[in-house]
């Protein structure tokens, strides 16, 4: 069994704020938020990074992006709008090594990011 932490949330065996879930996705609230609305949707499959994707999982990762208005929608910001960012490797700040959309709004977003 993996020891990653969101493998472990995708199993409910971590609570977690659960805002979606289907076959292949999950997303909850980020236990330190950094904006009003801040979830983190992934997919239960582990990839670590965006580095190890390939080309079989670009369905994946597009169904993600697709599926992330309607979590926008569920989180209330479709109409303000939101951010999603995906970091990847050192200089990103990177810190779980299972990917992750960060879905980010509630508030006005600077830009360019720190
Ligand atoms: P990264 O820096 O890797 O892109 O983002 C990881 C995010 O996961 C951070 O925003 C961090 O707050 C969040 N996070 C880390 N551990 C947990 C956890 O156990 N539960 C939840 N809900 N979020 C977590
Ligand atoms: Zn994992």
């Amino acid at each position: 069994m993996s020891e990653c932490i969101f493998c472990k949330i995708a199993r409910k065996e971590i609570p977690a704020k659960i805002v979606y879930e289907d076959e292949e996705v999950i997303a909850f609230d980020d236990i330190r938020p950094q904006a009003p609305v801040h979830t983190l949707i992934i997919p239960k499959e582990h990839i670590p990074t965006l580095k190890e994707t390939t080309d079989e999982q670009t369905g994946l990762l597009g169904r993600i992006l697709v599926k992330a208005k309607t979590i926008a929608a569920l989180k209330g910001i479709d109409q303000s709008g939101f951010r999603i960012v995906l970091n990847t490797g050192p200089d990103s700040g990177q810190e779980v090594f299972h990917i992750h959309f960060h879905l980010l709004g509630g508030r006005r977003l600077g830009w360019p990011p720190g």
